[in-house]
């Protein structure tokens, strides 16, 4: 939630125009919202599920702001892509308590992180080597539609959150670390 509300928020109201992001947002929280209904009727799992894939969705979208960085300078590129991969082990620990918290055994969550981790290096390939072309403004927007599903499902774990300390503690740290870093990459970085 921290890094959709000091990060990509700011960044893609500078880029779309602050109504814009609004809406995106909006988006992306009424779509997870949509898909949690759904995923409902089929699963007991269904936060569990919703998550996975925003979570799948951002690591898409990370590896295509990487290429992209390579595009601007390949200095620029290294640094992005060595902040992405040192943010792996916070999120690790983020992405393994909050799907613990929501029904998942620990090898299930520890799964689904490998698959994002998959799906960073995937996206980072396509958009190197298969579309060079993409632009900054279709990612801004992606970007935002998917931080909007962060806020949902943020404020739905925090809205759990005082029903079991451990989790609670291991969410807490991991988000932490994260959001610490995303502080790092906006005030050192500037991106
Ligand atoms: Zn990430």
């Amino acid at each position: 939630m921290g890094a959709v509300l000091f990060d990509v928020a700011p960044d893609a109201a500078r880029s779309i125009g602050v109504m814009a992001t609004m809406f995106l947002l909006a988006v992306g929280i009424v779509t997870w919202a949509a898909l949690r209904l759904i995923a409902k009727r089929f699963s007991h799992h269904d936060f569990a599920g919703i998550t996975s894939l925003a979570i799948w969705a951002h690591s898409f979208i990370e590896g295509a702001l990487a290429a992209l960085s390579f595009k601007v300078n390949p200095e620029l590129g290294v640094i992005v892509s060595i902040g992405l991969l040192l943010h792996l082990l916070p999120e690790f620990f983020a992405v393994v308590a909050i799907l613990k918290q929501h029904g998942l055994t620990t090898k299930q969550a520890v799964w689904v992180d490998v698959v994002t981790v998959g799906i960073l290096a995937t996206s980072l390939a396509i958009f190197r080597f298969a579309f060079p072309a993409a632009s900054s403004a279709g990612l801004s927007i992606s970007a935002t539609v998917i931080g909007g599903a962060f806020l949902y499902i943020g404020s739905v774990v925090a809205y759990r959150f005082a029903r079991n300390l451990q989790t609670a503690t291991g969410l807490a740290s991991g988000l932490a670390l994260t959001f610490a870093w995303s502080i790092v990459m906006l005030r050192v970085f500037h991106l």
